[in-house]
């Protein structure tokens, strides 16, 4: 699902660049990592300055986050004393640690949640009015007025679910969108608190469904509760429990069903998009549950990811800084976005029309895509690509 959207999150904590595998393919032999120490060597100063610098990053970004709401922490305490329970009890991976490695850098996500949705949300608001989904909102709205009341949350709610299918679907198979959502496929445990590394501006894909909803009549209360209910599960989904409901599979999410969204198997990968409901996964084809004692063993990337908040944030950007520069005058910003949108909802459209089968891969750098043409055509796994203005 879009997974839930939780907060955006992103961890300032340090650590050493994994190489996260994600691939259809068998993983390849670890790779270099990006940040790691000398083989054979121990950390230089220089690594170990740049550990103390996103150290006080991340308790300076804490600090805000803390002024921002200052009820940061209850969230991720509440969690920890429902959750983490059940993940003693009925444990998906017993050998797993609650001291898991970057454990710290998804708590970061999390403490910080106020300042990232502060990005988020401004992002989300200029997304959800420039995507122009209030404009079929507002065809509806003559519709939705003749619902009864207690329909309407009904209503919302499958409609909110299917978009979320389909913006969670977009972020895995349009490689620029991709890039963002990456971030919250990068871990490679999963537990409690893996659910929060999200990029902040992962999340606003999810903007032009809550315009629509707006426009079409639906309160702002409603439209809340669904994205809150959405956070408080997807949070669920990633838990490390041992939890399916069976028979039930096939009509509401649950960890199991997450869990196989998250693996890094290959027949698993494409599948599971949907936020709550698994029926759109079976009406387009994405749905996976193997039968029988299979879980899923890996989790990730294919790409190298970076493991510390900076790091993380950065990551979705590699590539555009260059770019950027040519986007300070105003006029050529205009003109250097239009090809780019444009582009991207080719892609979109694209992606929305072809067959499930034919995607089993999940977009990224160098993967062959249908819209390459954002990036350069030089662009080779592994390098950074980089945008066309
Ligand atoms: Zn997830
Ligand atoms: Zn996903």
């Amino acid at each position: 699902m879009t997974t839930v959207v939780p907060p955006s999150a992103v961890a300032l904590s340090s650590g050493p660049l994994a190489t996260n595998v994600r691939s259809s393919e068998p993983p390849p032999p670890a790779g270099p990592r990006l940040d790691a120490p000398d083989p054979g060597g121990s950390p230089t100063l220089r690594q170990h300055l740049g550990r103390a610098a996103r150290l006080l990053l991340s308790a300076i970004a804490v600090g805000i986050a803390y002024l921002i709401d200052g009820e940061v922490f209850a969230p991720v305490i509440l969690l920890f004393v429902i959750v983490v329970p059940f993940e003693k009890i009925y444990p998906r991976r017993k050998e797993q640690k609650l001291r898991r490695p970057l454990v710290g850098t998804d708590i970061t996500f999390a403490l910080i949640s106020p300042l990232l949705n502060v990005f988020g949300v401004a992002a989300a608001i200029v997304i959800g009015g420039l995507s122009l989904f209030w404009l079929p909102g507002m065809l509806v709205r003559p519709l939705v007025a003749m619902l009864p009341p207690v329909a309407m949350p009904i209503v919302a709610f499958f409609l909110f679910d299917f978009l979320g299918y389909w913006t969670h679907r977009w972020a895995h198979e349009v490689p620029f969108l991709w890039r963002f959502h990456a971030v919250h496929h990068s871990p490679e445990h999963m537990d409690w608190i893996s659910g929060f590394r999200i990029h902040p501006f992962d999340g606003v894909l999810i903007a032009p469904a809550f315009f629509f909803l707006l426009a079409a009549g639906f309160d702002v209360e409603l439209t809340g509760i669904l994205a809150l209910l959405q956070i408080i599960l997807g949070l669920f989904f990633h838990a490390n429990v041992r939890v399916r409901w069976r028979w039930l599979d096939r009509l509401v999410a649950n960890p199991e069903f997450h869990h196989w969204h998250h693996a890094n198997e290959s027949d698993a990968i494409g599948h599971n998009y949907a936020p709550a409901l698994p029926v759109w996964d079976q009406v387009f084809g994405t749905f996976f549950m193997p039968k029988g004692d299979r879980r899923p063993q890996h989790y990730g990337v294919d790409e190298p990811m970076p493991t510390n908040l900076v790091g993380l944030l950065t990551h979705p950007l590699r590539g555009v800084r260059p770019q950027l520069a040519k986007l300070r005058h105003p006029v050529r910003a205009v003109r250097g976005l239009i090809p780019v949108v444009r582009s991207l909802l080719t892609e979109v459209w694209a992606v929305t029309r072809r067959p499930t089968h034919s995607v089993r891969r999940q977009s990224g750098p160098g993967s062959t895509s249908t819209n390459a043409s954002l990036f350069d055509p030089d662009d080779a796994p592994g390098h950074a690509p980089r945008f066309r203005f």
